[in-house]
């Protein structure tokens, strides 16, 4: 009988319980797999890092494994340098396969569906180990035995410093714990839009300021994450802005980057990382998307505002899904075509993009 089969009870199970049948998982040193979506940002590696750093104390093997590379801006998390890019060659996806095979505990952090984890999910998901999500993203699909899923958690930083806070309470008393604390504090820095999405709640503050008791420099992880673009970054912003569209009519506005545009601008992965919510400051906007052409693909970022919910729109009409405020996709069309099927589902929504407070 497979570990924690007891607790193999979907959507019953509550954190406190999954919390608690970790502790007992948790009593006997594991060796333990941490991954996260793919083309990670700063809660995918800054939870993943943190949740690390906290079990190698407690005296398991860690293995943090992300399925592609990741941005330059996090190049600083402390532990990063021991992280895996299973896509990075033959050699590594080895390793990676090898690794996952001896595991006992794979914990999944900041996604919710296997595909996210690109070719990695499939390795993932035929690995005999127990399985741990840990995330906030809306509908899990069901491949975790023990899951820590809270979708009104700002972030996933926030879930892994309730477990953790849970697991050993006297955390964060003083300096040592600096390097969890700023891996956290990224994952929820980033998650909130510095604060200030509506996912803010009392707990972000409480959480944030029980860490602050290490000392850590909170300006320090601002000026690391946002203040540190090359200025190609800048300019290719400067790019995307000067060509904004605006549909009034639907309270909308849509930014595009052809490959050319990332080619020109020598964009690299993370860069467009943000961009997005530009488009959401334009007055009278409530929903906004950008269309970005890389690799023979189209990713898609929206965002919006209030109560209309681009996850919905994402998952309806572009393979995608994340969170009612920000979510994502992809398809395989051309960018025109792309952008000519969002032209068209629009009119489907402009009731409720009209009645947005
Ligand atoms: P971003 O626009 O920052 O890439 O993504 C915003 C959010 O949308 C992410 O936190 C994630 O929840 C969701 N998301 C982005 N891309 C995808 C995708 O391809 N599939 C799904 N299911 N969710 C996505
Ligand atoms: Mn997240």
């Amino acid at each position: 009988m497979r570990f924690l089969e007891l607790f193999y009870i979907y959507n019953t199970i509550t954190v406190n319980q999954a919390i608690a049948a970790l502790r007992d998982l948790l009593s006997q040193p594991q060796r333990i797999i941490i991954t996260m979506h793919r083309d990670p940002d700063a809660d995918a590696l800054g939870s993943s890092l943190g949740w690390a750093l906290f079990l190698r104390r407690q005296g398991h093997q860690v293995t943090v494994i992300s399925p592609t590379d990741y941005p330059a801006n996090l190049r600083w998390l402390p532990g990063i340098e021991t992280v895996l890019v299973y896509e990075e060659g033959a050699a590594s996806r080895k390793i990676c396969q090898q690794h996952i095979a001896n595991a006992t505990l794979i914990c999944c952090l900041d996604f919710s569906a296997l595909s996210r984890l690109k070719d990695l999910g499939k390795v993932v998901q035929e690995a005999s180990a127990t399985k741990l999500l840990v995330d906030h993203h809306l509908e899990p699909e069901q491949f975790a035995d023990l899951m820590v899923w809270d979708t009104k958690a700002a972030a996933t930083a926030q879930l892994i410093y309730k477990v953790i806070k849970e697991l050993d309470p006297s955390l964060f008393q003083d300096e040592r714990d600096i390097p969890i604390a700023e891996c956290l504090y990224a994952g929820i820095m980033t998650d909130t839009g510095s604060f200030r999405h509506a996912s803010t709640t009392p707990e972000v503050h409480l959480a944030v300021a029980d860490m602050m008791r290490t000392g850590f420099e909170i300006n320090r992880v601002h000026r690391l994450i946002y203040d540190s673009s090359p200025l190609s970054r800048l300019q290719l912003l400067g790019h995307v802005l000067s060509k904004i569209h605006v549909l009034p009519e639907y309270r909308t506005s849509y930014m595009t980057l052809t490959a050319a545009d990332l080619e020109l601008y020598s964009s690299s992965v993370g860069d467009t990382d943000g961009l997005v919510n530009y488009g959401l400051q334009v007055e009278g906007v409530v929903m906004t998307a950008l269309f970005v052409e890389r690799k023979g693909e189209v990713k898609i970022s929206f965002r919006s505002a209030g109560d209309f919910s681009v996850r919905d729109l994402a998952h309806a009409h572009f393979n995608g899904g994340g969170h009612r405020n920000a979510s994502g996709g992809r398809t395989s069309l051309s960018l025109a075509e792309t952008i000519q099927r969002f032209l068209a589902v629009l009119p489907d929504y402009q009731e409720q993009l009209d009645s947005v407070l």
